[in-house]
Protein backbone atom coordinates (compact mmCIF):
# COMPACT_ATOMS: atom_id res chain seq x y z
CA UNK A 1 0.00 0.00 0.00
CA UNK A 2 1.03 3.39 -1.15
CA UNK A 3 0.23 6.98 0.10
CA UNK A 4 2.97 9.19 -1.50
CA UNK A 5 6.42 10.38 0.07
CA UNK A 6 7.28 12.11 3.32
CA UNK A 7 6.92 15.19 4.56
CA UNK A 8 10.26 14.94 7.24
CA UNK A 9 12.72 12.87 8.16
CA UNK A 10 14.85 13.54 10.76
CA UNK A 11 18.13 11.68 11.57
CA UNK A 12 19.32 12.39 15.62
CA UNK A 13 22.72 11.50 16.79
CA UNK A 14 23.57 12.42 20.35
CA UNK A 15 27.36 11.04 21.02
CA UNK A 16 26.95 11.49 25.14
CA UNK A 17 24.24 9.32 25.62
CA UNK A 18 24.61 6.78 22.22
CA UNK A 19 21.65 7.70 20.93
CA UNK A 20 21.20 6.98 17.20
CA UNK A 21 17.30 7.09 16.18
CA UNK A 22 15.05 8.08 12.58
CA UNK A 23 11.89 10.18 13.02
CA UNK A 24 9.59 9.69 9.71
CA UNK A 25 6.66 12.02 9.59
CA UNK A 26 4.94 10.84 6.69
CA UNK A 27 1.82 12.60 6.89
CA UNK A 28 0.61 15.92 8.64
CA UNK A 29 -2.70 16.18 6.02
CA UNK A 30 -5.12 15.25 8.38
CA UNK A 31 -3.52 16.34 11.74
CA UNK A 32 -0.11 16.14 13.85
CA UNK A 33 1.62 12.70 12.46
CA UNK A 34 1.11 9.80 15.43
CA UNK A 35 2.81 6.63 16.06
CA UNK A 36 4.92 4.47 18.72
CA UNK A 37 8.92 4.39 18.74
CA UNK A 38 10.35 1.12 18.07
CA UNK A 39 13.67 0.28 19.51
CA UNK A 40 15.22 -2.59 18.36
CA UNK A 41 19.20 -3.37 17.16
CA UNK A 42 18.99 -3.08 13.50
CA UNK A 43 21.79 -4.17 11.38
CA UNK A 44 22.62 -0.98 9.95
CA UNK A 45 21.08 2.64 9.34
CA UNK A 46 19.74 2.13 6.16
CA UNK A 47 17.35 -0.97 7.53
CA UNK A 48 16.35 1.37 10.40
CA UNK A 49 15.61 4.27 7.94
CA UNK A 50 13.40 1.73 5.34
CA UNK A 51 11.97 0.55 8.89
CA UNK A 52 10.82 3.93 9.85
CA UNK A 53 9.79 5.07 6.19
CA UNK A 54 7.10 1.94 5.93
CA UNK A 55 5.52 2.46 8.98
CA UNK A 56 5.48 5.89 9.02
CA UNK A 57 3.34 5.24 5.64
CA UNK A 58 1.13 2.57 7.35
CA UNK A 59 0.56 5.17 10.22
CA UNK A 60 -1.05 7.56 7.76
CA UNK A 61 -3.40 5.21 6.32
CA UNK A 62 -3.96 3.31 9.80
CA UNK A 63 -5.30 6.74 11.42
CA UNK A 64 -7.30 8.14 8.32
CA UNK A 65 -8.88 4.88 8.21
CA UNK A 66 -9.59 4.92 11.74
CA UNK A 67 -10.78 8.68 11.57
CA UNK A 68 -8.75 10.06 13.45
CA UNK A 69 -7.53 13.56 12.50
CA UNK A 70 -4.18 12.70 12.92
CA UNK A 71 -0.95 11.96 10.33
CA UNK A 72 1.47 9.11 10.41
CA UNK A 73 4.55 9.08 11.81
CA UNK A 74 6.97 6.88 13.13
CA UNK A 75 10.11 6.92 15.18
CA UNK A 76 13.06 4.04 15.14
CA UNK A 77 16.08 3.46 17.73
CA UNK A 78 18.57 1.77 16.60
CA UNK A 79 20.16 -0.25 19.83
CA UNK A 80 19.21 -2.39 22.57
CA UNK A 81 16.33 -1.22 24.47
CA UNK A 82 17.77 -2.90 27.74
CA UNK A 83 20.94 -0.58 27.35
CA UNK A 84 18.92 2.16 27.86
CA UNK A 85 19.42 4.66 30.34
CA UNK A 86 17.86 8.18 31.76
CA UNK A 87 20.24 10.05 29.11
CA UNK A 88 18.92 8.42 25.77
CA UNK A 89 15.32 9.11 26.96
CA UNK A 90 16.66 12.51 27.53
CA UNK A 91 18.22 13.20 24.39
CA UNK A 92 15.53 11.48 22.29
CA UNK A 93 12.82 13.58 24.37
CA UNK A 94 14.82 16.86 22.76
CA UNK A 95 14.94 15.59 19.42
CA UNK A 96 11.15 15.00 18.85
CA UNK A 97 10.57 18.30 20.61
CA UNK A 98 12.35 19.76 17.59
CA UNK A 99 9.54 18.96 15.52
CA UNK A 100 7.25 21.03 17.44
CA UNK A 101 4.78 19.44 17.09
CA UNK A 102 4.60 17.47 14.07
CA UNK A 103 5.33 14.66 15.69
CA UNK A 104 3.83 12.84 18.92
CA UNK A 105 5.46 9.80 19.46
CA UNK A 106 4.08 6.68 22.02
CA UNK A 107 5.24 2.94 22.84
CA UNK A 108 5.77 0.52 20.35
CA UNK A 109 7.71 -2.76 19.79
CA UNK A 110 10.92 -2.54 22.37
CA UNK A 111 9.68 0.83 24.30
CA UNK A 112 7.16 0.93 27.26
CA UNK A 113 4.95 3.30 28.78
CA UNK A 114 7.20 4.05 31.83
CA UNK A 115 9.65 4.97 28.67
CA UNK A 116 7.10 7.73 27.61
CA UNK A 117 6.78 9.03 30.56
CA UNK A 118 10.55 9.77 30.44
CA UNK A 119 10.32 11.11 27.20
CA UNK A 120 7.60 13.13 28.01
CA UNK A 121 9.92 15.07 30.93
CA UNK A 122 11.69 16.20 28.07
CA UNK A 123 9.28 17.67 25.74
CA UNK A 124 4.92 17.41 25.64
CA UNK A 125 4.68 15.38 22.42
CA UNK A 126 4.01 12.19 24.01
CA UNK A 127 1.01 10.26 24.30
CA UNK A 128 0.00 6.73 26.02
CA UNK A 129 1.40 7.82 29.75
CA UNK A 130 1.10 5.85 32.32
CA UNK A 131 -2.38 5.62 34.32
CA UNK A 132 0.12 6.93 37.13
CA UNK A 133 0.49 10.04 35.02
CA UNK A 134 -2.76 10.40 34.19
CA UNK A 135 -2.40 8.84 30.23
CA UNK A 136 -4.26 5.94 29.55
CA UNK A 137 -1.79 3.21 30.09
CA UNK A 138 -0.88 -0.26 28.26
CA UNK A 139 -2.75 0.06 24.52
CA UNK A 140 -3.16 -3.88 24.66
CA UNK A 141 -6.18 -4.36 26.06
CA UNK A 142 -8.51 -1.72 23.89
CA UNK A 143 -6.17 -3.17 21.20
CA UNK A 144 -7.68 -6.26 21.26
CA UNK A 145 -11.12 -4.42 21.91
CA UNK A 146 -10.97 -3.10 18.56
CA UNK A 147 -10.09 -6.63 17.16
CA UNK A 148 -13.11 -7.85 19.00
CA UNK A 149 -15.38 -5.01 16.98
CA UNK A 150 -13.99 -6.06 14.11
CA UNK A 151 -14.79 -9.38 14.46
CA UNK A 152 -18.30 -8.71 15.27
CA UNK A 153 -18.71 -6.50 12.13
CA UNK A 154 -17.63 -9.70 10.55
CA UNK A 155 -19.38 -11.68 11.71
CA UNK A 156 -22.96 -10.18 11.11
CA UNK A 157 -21.05 -9.85 7.47
CA UNK A 158 -20.86 -13.67 7.30
CA UNK A 159 -23.42 -15.08 8.82
CA UNK A 160 -26.18 -12.00 9.98
CA UNK A 161 -25.19 -11.81 13.23
CA UNK A 162 -22.82 -10.40 15.38
CA UNK A 163 -23.23 -13.39 18.20
CA UNK A 164 -19.66 -14.84 18.39
CA UNK A 165 -21.36 -17.66 20.79
CA UNK A 166 -20.47 -21.13 19.91
CA UNK A 167 -17.99 -19.92 16.87
CA UNK A 168 -14.99 -21.54 16.98
CA UNK A 169 -12.07 -18.75 16.93
CA UNK A 170 -8.24 -19.87 16.77
CA UNK A 171 -5.84 -17.32 18.24
CA UNK A 172 -2.26 -17.21 17.12
CA UNK A 173 -0.48 -15.97 20.12
CA UNK A 174 -1.78 -15.16 23.18
CA UNK A 175 0.68 -12.16 24.46
CA UNK A 176 -0.63 -8.92 25.26
CA UNK A 177 -3.29 -8.58 22.47
CA UNK A 178 -4.08 -12.32 21.99
CA UNK A 179 -4.45 -12.86 25.72
CA UNK A 180 -6.72 -10.17 26.30
CA UNK A 181 -8.90 -10.94 23.36
CA UNK A 182 -8.95 -14.58 24.37
CA UNK A 183 -10.76 -13.20 27.47
CA UNK A 184 -13.01 -10.83 25.94
CA UNK A 185 -13.99 -13.89 23.49
CA UNK A 186 -14.87 -16.11 26.08
CA UNK A 187 -16.82 -14.03 27.68
CA UNK A 188 -18.75 -13.80 24.71
CA UNK A 189 -18.96 -17.66 24.67
CA UNK A 190 -17.03 -18.80 21.58
CA UNK A 191 -14.94 -21.68 21.48
CA UNK A 192 -11.34 -21.01 21.47
CA UNK A 193 -8.32 -22.67 20.42
CA UNK A 194 -5.11 -21.18 20.90
CA UNK A 195 -1.26 -21.40 20.76
CA UNK A 196 2.02 -19.79 22.00
CA UNK A 197 5.44 -20.29 20.86
CA UNK A 198 5.76 -19.71 24.75
CA UNK A 199 3.53 -22.80 25.33
CA UNK A 200 3.16 -21.86 29.43
CA UNK A 201 1.57 -18.35 27.82
CA UNK A 202 -1.11 -20.33 25.66
CA UNK A 203 -1.58 -23.03 28.78
CA UNK A 204 -2.18 -20.42 31.06
CA UNK A 205 -5.15 -18.53 28.64
CA UNK A 206 -6.40 -21.89 28.39
CA UNK A 207 -6.87 -22.04 32.15
CA UNK A 208 -8.77 -19.19 32.28
CA UNK A 209 -10.68 -19.33 29.25
CA UNK A 210 -11.57 -22.91 28.32
CA UNK A 211 -9.27 -22.93 25.65
CA UNK A 212 -7.92 -25.47 23.46
CA UNK A 213 -4.50 -25.33 23.17
CA UNK A 214 -2.25 -25.76 20.03
CA UNK A 215 0.38 -26.56 18.47
CA UNK A 216 2.00 -22.98 16.80
CA UNK A 217 2.20 -24.86 13.80
CA UNK A 218 -1.14 -25.82 13.12
CA UNK A 219 -3.18 -22.80 14.98
CA UNK A 220 -3.65 -21.14 11.45
CA UNK A 221 -4.85 -24.18 9.73
CA UNK A 222 -7.73 -25.70 11.54
CA UNK A 223 -11.30 -26.02 11.22
CA UNK A 224 -12.81 -22.72 12.34
CA UNK A 225 -14.80 -20.01 11.81
CA UNK A 226 -12.52 -16.99 12.69
CA UNK A 227 -8.21 -16.89 12.51
CA UNK A 228 -6.78 -14.27 14.53
CA UNK A 229 -3.15 -13.86 14.02
CA UNK A 230 -2.08 -11.92 17.28
CA UNK A 231 1.57 -12.50 16.91
CA UNK A 232 3.82 -11.64 13.89
CA UNK A 233 3.86 -10.43 10.43
CA UNK A 234 3.51 -11.85 7.17
CA UNK A 235 1.65 -15.03 8.34
CA UNK A 236 -0.66 -14.78 5.43
CA UNK A 237 1.84 -16.20 2.00
CA UNK A 238 1.19 -18.16 -0.75
CA UNK A 239 2.24 -21.12 1.63
CA UNK A 240 0.01 -20.76 4.24
CA UNK A 241 -3.32 -19.04 2.70
CA UNK A 242 -4.18 -22.14 0.35
CA UNK A 243 -4.07 -24.46 3.86
CA UNK A 244 -6.57 -21.81 6.12
CA UNK A 245 -9.68 -24.02 6.89
CA UNK A 246 -11.55 -20.94 8.12
CA UNK A 247 -14.22 -18.25 6.89
CA UNK A 248 -12.51 -15.23 8.33
CA UNK A 249 -9.19 -13.92 9.49
CA UNK A 250 -9.77 -11.10 12.08
CA UNK A 251 -6.57 -10.18 14.13
CA UNK A 252 -4.03 -7.94 15.49
CA UNK A 253 -1.17 -8.80 13.74
CA UNK A 254 0.47 -5.74 12.38
CA UNK A 255 1.04 -6.79 8.15
CA UNK A 256 -0.13 -10.16 8.36
CA UNK A 257 -0.08 -10.01 4.25
CA UNK A 258 3.16 -11.44 2.87
CA UNK A 259 2.24 -9.79 -0.24
CA UNK A 260 -0.71 -7.62 -1.70
CA UNK A 261 -1.69 -10.29 -3.82
CA UNK A 262 -2.84 -12.44 -0.47
CA UNK A 263 -5.39 -10.10 -0.36
CA UNK A 264 -7.07 -11.30 -3.83
CA UNK A 265 -6.06 -14.92 -3.17
CA UNK A 266 -8.22 -14.88 0.52
CA UNK A 267 -11.11 -13.64 -1.39
CA UNK A 268 -10.82 -16.16 -4.22
CA UNK A 269 -10.89 -18.72 -1.61
CA UNK A 270 -14.46 -16.78 -0.52
CA UNK A 271 -12.29 -16.17 3.18
CA UNK A 272 -13.20 -12.34 4.62
CA UNK A 273 -9.77 -10.55 5.61
CA UNK A 274 -10.39 -7.76 7.85
CA UNK A 275 -7.80 -5.49 6.92
CA UNK A 276 -5.09 -5.86 9.66
CA UNK A 277 -4.17 -1.44 10.25
CA UNK A 278 -8.02 -1.09 10.62
CA UNK A 279 -8.77 -4.47 13.05
CA UNK A 280 -5.64 -2.98 15.06
CA UNK A 281 -7.22 0.45 15.58
CA UNK A 282 -8.06 0.17 18.98
CA UNK A 283 -4.60 1.25 20.57
CA UNK A 284 -4.10 4.18 19.01
CA UNK A 285 -7.52 4.93 19.20
CA UNK A 286 -7.44 4.86 22.24
CA UNK A 287 -4.22 6.60 23.26
CA UNK A 288 -5.07 9.61 21.52
CA UNK A 289 -8.01 10.58 23.16
CA UNK A 290 -4.90 11.41 25.94
CA UNK A 291 -4.86 14.61 23.34
CA UNK A 292 -7.99 15.49 23.92
CA UNK A 293 -7.14 16.30 27.31
CA UNK A 294 -7.26 13.92 30.73
CA UNK A 295 -7.43 10.85 29.59
CA UNK A 296 -11.21 9.48 29.74
CA UNK A 297 -11.53 5.60 29.43
CA UNK A 298 -15.52 6.12 28.91
CA UNK A 299 -15.09 7.93 25.86
CA UNK A 300 -12.08 5.74 24.44
CA UNK A 301 -14.26 3.00 24.79
CA UNK A 302 -16.91 4.34 22.64
CA UNK A 303 -14.93 5.31 20.03
CA UNK A 304 -12.37 1.41 19.77
CA UNK A 305 -16.07 0.04 19.35
CA UNK A 306 -16.52 2.67 16.46
CA UNK A 307 -13.99 0.16 14.63
CA UNK A 308 -17.55 -1.88 14.52
CA UNK A 309 -18.98 0.69 12.26
CA UNK A 310 -15.96 1.27 10.08
CA UNK A 311 -15.22 -2.35 9.29
CA UNK A 312 -19.14 -2.74 8.42
CA UNK A 313 -18.79 0.42 6.09
CA UNK A 314 -15.86 -1.10 4.60
CA UNK A 315 -17.26 -4.52 4.12
CA UNK A 316 -20.26 -2.85 2.32
CA UNK A 317 -17.63 -0.84 0.15
CA UNK A 318 -16.11 -4.13 -0.95
CA UNK A 319 -19.43 -5.76 -1.71
CA UNK A 320 -20.62 -2.95 -3.54
CA UNK A 321 -17.01 -1.88 -5.78
CA UNK A 322 -16.59 -5.62 -5.98
CA UNK A 323 -13.00 -5.24 -4.20
CA UNK A 324 -11.43 -6.99 -1.28
CA UNK A 325 -11.70 -5.54 2.01
CA UNK A 326 -7.76 -4.49 2.36
CA UNK A 327 -8.63 -2.29 -1.37
CA UNK A 328 -11.84 -0.59 0.04
CA UNK A 329 -10.30 0.21 3.36
CA UNK A 330 -7.17 1.69 1.64
CA UNK A 331 -9.84 3.52 -0.62
CA UNK A 332 -11.47 4.67 2.70
CA UNK A 333 -8.46 6.20 3.62
CA UNK A 334 -7.32 7.68 0.75
CA UNK A 335 -10.47 9.25 0.37
CA UNK A 336 -10.10 11.37 3.52
CA UNK A 337 -6.46 12.02 2.36
CA UNK A 338 -7.63 13.31 -0.84
CA UNK A 339 -10.64 15.30 0.27
P1 LIG B 1 3.25 -9.69 22.55
O1 LIG B 1 4.72 -9.77 22.33
O2 LIG B 1 2.75 -9.34 23.91
O3 LIG B 1 2.54 -11.05 22.10
C1 LIG B 1 2.90 -11.78 20.99
C2 LIG B 1 2.79 -13.25 21.38
O4 LIG B 1 2.99 -14.04 20.22
C3 LIG B 1 3.85 -13.68 22.40
O5 LIG B 1 3.20 -14.33 23.48
C4 LIG B 1 4.75 -14.63 21.62
O6 LIG B 1 5.27 -15.67 22.41
C5 LIG B 1 3.78 -15.17 20.58
N1 LIG B 1 4.42 -15.70 19.38
C6 LIG B 1 5.51 -15.28 18.74
N2 LIG B 1 5.75 -16.04 17.66
C7 LIG B 1 4.76 -16.96 17.61
C8 LIG B 1 4.42 -18.02 16.72
N3 LIG B 1 5.16 -18.29 15.65
N4 LIG B 1 3.32 -18.75 16.98
C9 LIG B 1 2.56 -18.50 18.05
N5 LIG B 1 2.83 -17.51 18.94
C10 LIG B 1 3.91 -16.75 18.71
O7 LIG B 1 2.72 -8.61 21.47
P2 LIG B 1 1.31 -7.89 21.46
O8 LIG B 1 1.48 -6.51 22.00
O9 LIG B 1 0.28 -8.78 22.00
O10 LIG B 1 1.10 -7.67 19.88
C11 LIG B 1 0.70 -8.76 19.06
C12 LIG B 1 0.63 -8.28 17.62
O11 LIG B 1 -0.31 -7.21 17.50
C13 LIG B 1 1.95 -7.73 17.08
O12 LIG B 1 2.04 -8.03 15.70
C14 LIG B 1 1.80 -6.23 17.25
O13 LIG B 1 2.59 -5.49 16.33
C15 LIG B 1 0.32 -6.05 16.97
N6 LIG B 1 -0.26 -4.85 17.57
C16 LIG B 1 -0.24 -4.69 18.91
C17 LIG B 1 -0.81 -3.56 19.49
C18 LIG B 1 -0.84 -3.36 20.98
O14 LIG B 1 -1.61 -2.52 21.47
N7 LIG B 1 -0.06 -4.11 21.75
C19 LIG B 1 -1.42 -2.58 18.66
C20 LIG B 1 -1.43 -2.79 17.27
C21 LIG B 1 -0.85 -3.93 16.74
Amino acid sequence: MTAGGHEVVLHGHDAASGLEAIIAVHSTKLGPSLGGTRFFPYPDEVTALTDALRLSEGMTLKAAAAGLDLGGGKAVIIGDPSLAGPELWAAYGRLVDRLGGSYITAEDVGTSVENMAEVHRHTQWVCGLPTSEGGSGDPSPMTARGVRAAMTASAEHLWGTSDLAGRVIAIQGVGKVGGALARLLADDGAKLVVADARRKAAESVATDTGATVVAPDEVLFIEADIVAPCALGAVLSDETVPRLRCQAVVGSANNQLAHEAEAEALAARDILYAPDFLVNAGGIVNITTELDGAYDPVEATRRVDGIHDTMVSVLARADRDGITPEAAAIALARSRLDA
